[in-house]
């Protein structure tokens, strides 16, 4: 069960994890006014009421989770989105990355591979909100070669690689940003695409995310 009722309670309780987010390092502005425009707990099961605005993971549908605030705000700002432009995320999970970047002014196109989680987005009436967002049931690993080229990619699972069709469908001087690993840690990396086609590599701090599997799941 979930409740869609936003009170002065739950406003005050964001305002102070962007608070928090803004003292652990998080600067653009448009990311923090995104995640306090936000209403987390309507990611999550009403049990989560208040916890949703602990800077935590949280358990979503089929073992999957939602990310730790701190990781959305900070890969968003990796990723210096601007208004209006394509942006591809795998893993669409609870879809509160997706709400965030659409928030930033993004036309967001999300993967997820679990079917139950994608039919849950579809009905979710907080959803209906953000036009900006489309929802794919898929394999991320693929992309989505239609919507092609993208300004910026985004993987919210652990990589155990980096998915070369991807940098194909992303634009030149187009963004990447992907948390590279197995195991427990991974390292965030961004990758900006060159005229020639390769990739300039920054790394940044280790996170951890669940896995990014091959293939879909009924
Ligand atoms: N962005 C999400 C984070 C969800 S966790 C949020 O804001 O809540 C990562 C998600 O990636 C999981 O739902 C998982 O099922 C999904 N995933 C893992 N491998 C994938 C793949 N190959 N393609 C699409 N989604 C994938």
């Amino acid at each position: 069960m979930r409740t869609f009722e936003d009170s002065y309670r739950h406003k005050g309780l964001r305002k102070k994890l962007v608070d928090l987010l803004r003292a652990k390092g998080i600067t653009d502005e448009r990311v923090l006014e995104a995640i306090n425009t936000i209403p987390r707990h309507f990611f999550l099961d009403s049990a989560f009421d208040e916890k949703a605005y602990e800077d935590k993971a949280f358990p979503i549908a089929v073992g999957q989770t939602i990310s730790q605030p701190y990781t959305v705000a900070y890969q968003s700002q990796l990723l210096d989105i601007r208004p209006y432009e394509k942006v591809l995320e795998i893993g669409t999970g609870s879809a509160y990355q997706a709400c965030v970047l659409a928030e930033m002014g993004a036309q967001v196109f999300t993967i997820e591979r679990q079917r139950a989680l994608f039919d849950q987005n579809k009905l979710s009436p907080h959803l209906k909100k953000y036009p900006k967002i489309k929802f794919f049931y898929g394999d991320g690993f693929d992309g989505l070669p239609t919507y092609a080229p993208f300004d910026k990619v985004l993987i919210t699972a652990a990589a155990p690689y980096i998915p070369e069709k991807l940098i194909t469908q992303l634009k030149v001087g187009g963004k990447m940003v992907i948390p590279l690993g197995e195991g427990s840690v991974q390292k965030m990396l961004r990758l900006t695409k060159k005229e020639d086609l390769t990739c300039n590599e920054e790394e940044f701090d280790n996170f951890s995310f669940v896995p990014m599997l091959e293939g879909k799941k009924q």
